[in-house]
Order: structure tokens, then C-alpha cells, then sequence
């Protein structure tokens, strides 16, 4: 039976890049896609960022890739006003996805992009798994007086299911990353990690580095780590700085994860309302999140890795949209990709 695909376009640029990412899957397989609006387009047809049936559809759906949502037509300072990222969160919460993934790949033929030197990025291969439900973002906060606080609190059971995807996800090391020698949640998630590994995975190799060190190792030595496995704050600046690697946000993807629910699919990339409706988007961080679905939600492998190899090879034939200094448009890269298939 066809796998059944939510898709939801969103705002700015999402449609064009939705439109052509409905290409790339018709090209490799068999799905079922069924459209539905999120953010700015679901409050100005609903008046809310998700409703109900929307969340409900994407629930039963084995899959949900999610272009971008946001726009200044629904910027706002009036806090009762509805706001398009409200979509986002959520379909975070409702689809219980505490596992947010974002491979780092830059491609060869993009290694000047990267404001890195290329002897130092070249052979980067990289995959931050960050905790996504946890942690100092969820914990109480508050202010009395001059005195302000945030809790951050971790469970065993928390971490152990994100250091399960970790190891899951592993080809050839995995690498915890805390604050073990100061904080006791770091502490925790230290000894969980290591328990798990020993129990579960012990062929795979482990280690374990402070954040402060993980923040200077990730630019001075990108290519020594396969995957980051950390908390939701430390893997909210780790993610981002190791984004940075390949040189444009137009290029990231990005795959959020539950417990056995469909997950979300999305690039990192926002709206990009600054080009909305000029045909130049860059549709390749689509293509990766589409290659993400397709490798850890709907378990087609090869079909993944042969996206990732058909946007190489896009390319190395020169192929670049304004974002990377080219003047290819979304169509033109759509066509690139599909005839490298
Ligand atoms: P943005 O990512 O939309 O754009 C930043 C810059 O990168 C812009 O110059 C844009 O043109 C460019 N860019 C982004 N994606 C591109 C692509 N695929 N091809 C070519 N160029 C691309 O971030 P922003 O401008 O800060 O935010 C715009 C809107 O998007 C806001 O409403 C924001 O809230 C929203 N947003 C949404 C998400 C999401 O849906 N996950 C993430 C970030 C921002």
C-alpha cells in the first residue's frame, strides 16, 4: 500500500519548494500525498496556526514533511493575536517528537562556501541528535525581584530514548555531550548514556566531551565526529555552529522524531519571505528533509541515499540558486535533480 505523506506547505517560499518535493517523490516511489495549511495560510482560512483536523490528519499520516511557515503579514506584538509558529509547536507537541535530528553534510562541491578552510571541513559527516522536549526550555522559570530562574530537570527514561536514537543512527561513534563536571543533570546524563551503551550497544564506540570542548572540537576538527547526542540547550548552540559548516541555510534539512508516531520533516530554513513568489528558492534543503523522511520514517534507505547522491551531483555540474552565488532557479535545480536520479 501507498505510504500516506501529510505535507504542509506553510507560508513564503514553502508552497514552490512543497510543489517540487511532490516531484522528487513521484519520481521515487509510491506515496499517497495529502495537503493541508499550517501557520499564516491556517490562520488567515481558520484563524489558528493548526486545527484540530489538521493535527489529527498529520497523526494518521505515516509521515509529515513541512516546508515553512511565518510571514510579516502575521508579525504582532498583540500577545492574544494567533502567530504562524504556534503550527510548529504544535505539531512538536502533539506528535510527542523528542528527538530533533540535522545532519551536516556539506557537499564537495560546496566546500568554498563553508566560511571554514577547506582542508578542515572536507570529509564532515555529521549528525547532531539534540533532546527536543527536555530540559532547562521546559523547566519551571520565573522572576521574584531582582532574581530571575530556570530549571533544568532530565529523567532517566528521557535520556534514554534520545541516546537510543543516537545509537541507532550511529555509523561509527557516537559522542555524548554535557556539562558533567558542574551540573548534576549532566551527571545523569552521563551515567544513563554509558549504562545504555554497555546494555544495549556496546559495539558501538562511545565517548564523551563537555560542551565547552565539543563548541571548539566542532570548528577546529568537524570531520572526527560521526554523531552528537546532547541535551535540548546545549543541542540548540551545538546544532546552529555546526550548521554554519556548510556555508548556507538554504542546504540544511532536518527530521524531528517520536516514540513510533510519524515524525517531522522540515528544513531548517524559515519562510524566506524576501523571495517568496521570484521562482529562486533553493528547493535543496527540501530535497534532504524529503531524503531524511524517507530513511528515518518510512525506512526506504536506498531511496534515501539516492537523493542525497542525485543533489551532488546537481551540483557538481554547476547548478546553483541566487543563495549560492548562482542564478539557477527552483525549477532548474527540480530538473537537475530528477535527471541525476
Ligand atoms: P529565513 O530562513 O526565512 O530567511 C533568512 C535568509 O535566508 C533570507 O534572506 C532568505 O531569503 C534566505 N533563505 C532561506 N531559505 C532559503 C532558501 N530555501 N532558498 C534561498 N534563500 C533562502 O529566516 P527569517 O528571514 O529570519 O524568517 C522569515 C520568516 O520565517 C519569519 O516569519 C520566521 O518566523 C519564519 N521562520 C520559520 C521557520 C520554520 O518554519 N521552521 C524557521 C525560521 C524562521
Amino acid at each position: 500500500m501507498a505510504r500516506a505523506i501529510a505535507t504542509l506547505p506553510g507560508d513564503g517560499i514553502g508552497p514552490e519548494i512543497t510543489a517540487a518535493a511532490r516531484e522528487l517523490l513521484a519520481a521515487v516511489g509510491d506515496f499517497q500525498l495529502e495537503e493541508h495549511l499550517v501557520g499564516g495560510a491556517s490562520i488567515d482560512a481558520h484563524g489558528t496556526a493548526l486545527t484540530d483536523e489538521v493535527l489529527e490528519a498529520c497523526r494518521n499520516a505515516d509521515a509529515v514533511l513541512l516546508a515553512a511557515v511565518g510571514g510579516p503579514k502575521w508579525d504582532t506584538t498583540d500577545p492574544s493575536a494567533p502567530r504562524p509558529e504556534q503550527g510548529l509547536l504544535g505539531l512538536r507537541k502533539g506528535l510527542g517528537l523528542f528527538a530533533n535530528l540535522r545532519p551536516v553534510r556539506p557537499s564537495a562541491a560546496l566546500l568554498d562556501a563553508s566560511p571554514l578552510k577547506r582542508d578542515r571541513i572536507e570529509g564532515t559527516d555529521l549528525l547532531v541528535v539534540r533532546e527536543l522536549t527536555g530540559g532547562i526550555y521546559f523547566g519551571d522559570s520565573g522572576r521574584d525581584g531582582d532574581r530571575a530562574h530556570d530549571d533544568c530537570a532530565y529523567t532517566v527514561a528521557e535520556v534514554e530514548r534520545i541516546a537510543r536514537v543516537a545509537f541507532g543512527s550511529a555509523r561509527r561513534r557516537v559522542t555524548s555531550v554535557d556539562k558533567a563536571n558542574v551540573m548534576e543533570t549532566s551527571r545523569l546524563w552521563r551515567e544513563t548514556v554509558t549504562r545504555l551503551h554497555d546494555e544495549e550497544f556496546p559495539d558501538v564506540p562511545l565517548n564523551h566531551l563537555l560542551v565547552d570542548n565539543a563548541a571548539m572540537q566542532l570548528v577546529a576538527a568537524p570531520a572526527d565526529f560521526d554523531v552528537i547526542v546532547t541535551e535540548n540547550l546545549f543541542g540548540d548552540i551545538l546544532s546552529d555552529e555546526a550548521a554554519m559548516l556548510t556555508g548556507s541555510l538554504g542546504m540544511l534539512p532536518s527530521a524531528s522524531l517520536g516514540d513510533g508516531g510519524p515524525g517531522l520533516f522540515e528544513p531548517v530554513h524559515g519562510s524566506a519571505p524576501d523571495i517568496a513568489g521570484t521562482g529562486t528558492a533553493n528547493p535543496l534543503a527540501m530535497f534532504g528533509s524529503v531524503a531524511l523522511m524517507l530513511r528515518h520514517g518510512l525506512a526506504m534507505e536506498s531511496e534515501a541515499a539516492g537523493i542525497e547522491s542525485a543533489i551532488d551531483r546537481a551540483l557538481e555540474q554547476g547548478i546553483r540558486t541566487p543563495d549560492l552565488g548562482g542564478a539557477s532557479t527552483t525549477e532548474d535545480v527540480t530538473r537537475a535533480v530528477l535527471a541525476s536520479l
